[in-house]
């Protein structure tokens, strides 16, 4: 029997971990389908406390997993298929192994949203993509023109990143005024390189029969006009969804999916803590779902200590 199972390895899930491991309690951390969650897809982050010059995101998640192993946290890498939250010990399915445990936390992230077009679907991975620092480098963007949809950091950050890679890049967006930060969005806007498109939607995407991408339709959301724009590829960066459909039905979550928390990080199932992404739809930051996941370890402890 396990004391705390951990699902998720993002900055939520490896502070718990963290936390969790240093009250001894030598936590079972599962890594889901994505270890080191999506900030693993970041290529700077600036706005992380104690890296003065920016730190990789890949890197600061390794550090993490390592700083909470070094205190006893097993990291392994599986999915949970299944939960059973209505007893105690609780019961979850990783890949079809069965664990008991007497606390879990959640922590399973968000993963992209997406435009929901028929093409976006068929042409993903070849020219569609979620994640420039994962794509951008690729032969088949260098030298051409880049659309990137959306007007958060997100699409800030991507199409930044993307001017290095294709000949202009595209920034689309569905209303005349980005969400982004000020800092991110003044520094997108300067670039010679980018050129936003404003008041706009993506309706299509071309060309399946080819492969590839080779365009896109746009709409002018003011005026209704329709035009289309040449292109090799299309970033979707137009916010997340919370990981937990697995959930539904068993644990409290609002009208978007996000988990409902009461009293700090507790959910409506005793022993069930929620920490992160998966829970946070105003914050969203790293360093928030880090000390979310510091918060739902030291419930888990005490609930843990109520127990005995
Ligand atoms: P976000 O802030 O939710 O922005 C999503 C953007 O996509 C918005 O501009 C939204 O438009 C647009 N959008 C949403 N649904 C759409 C649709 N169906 N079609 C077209 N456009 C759509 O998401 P995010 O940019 O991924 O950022 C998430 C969080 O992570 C934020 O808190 C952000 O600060 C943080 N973040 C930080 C950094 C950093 O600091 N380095 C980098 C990335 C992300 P509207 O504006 O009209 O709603």
């Amino acid at each position: 029997m396990e004391q705390v199972v951990i699902i998720g390895t993002g900055c939520a899930g490896l502070t718990a971990a963290l936390y969790t491991a240093r009250a001894n309690l030598k936590p079972l951390v599962l890594t889901g389908i994505m270890p080191g969650g999506l900030l693993t897809t970041t290529s700077i982050v600036e706005n992380f406390p104690g890296w003065p010059e920016g730190i990789d995101g890949f890197e600061l998640m390794q550090k993490m997993q390592q700083q909470a192993e070094r205190f006893g946290a097993r990291v392994e890498f599986g999915t949970v298929d299944k939960v059973d939250l209505s007893g105690s010990p609780l019961k979850i399915s990783v890949d079809r192994k069965p664990i008991e445990t007497k606390t879990l936390i959640i922590s399973s992230g968000a993963g992209h949203r997406h435009l929901g077009l028929e093409n976006e679907a068929k042409l993903e991975n070849k020219g569609v993509t979620f994640c420039a620092t994962c794509d951008g480098a690729l032969p088949m963007f260098r030298d051409k023109p880049l659309v990137v949809v959306g007007g958060g950091d997100s699409a800030c950050e991507e199409a930044t990143f993307l001017t290095r890679f294709g000949s202009k890049v595209y920034l689309i967006h569905r209303r005349d005024q980005l969400r982004a930060s000020k800092i991110m969005a003044e520094r997108t806007l300067a670039n010679p390189k980018i050129e936003p498109v404003w008041d706009s939607a993506v309706t299509d995407v071309f060309d399946v029969a080819q492969g590839k991408v080779t365009g896109v339709k746009i709409k002018n959301l003011k005026s209704g006009e329709e035009t289309t724009l040449d292109c090799a590829g299309l970033f979707v960066a137009i916010g997340h969804v919370p990981n937990t459909q697995l959930f539904k039905g068993v644990i409290d979550m609002d009208d978007a999916g996000y988990i409902k928390r009461v009293n700090g990080s507790n959910t409506n199932v005793p022993g069930v803590f929620v920490a992160g992404d998966c829970s946070d739809k105003v914050y969203r930051q790293a360093v928030t779902a880090a000390g979310m996941g510091c918060a739902a370890a030291i419930d888990a402890e005490r609930f843990l200590t109520s127990l005995e």
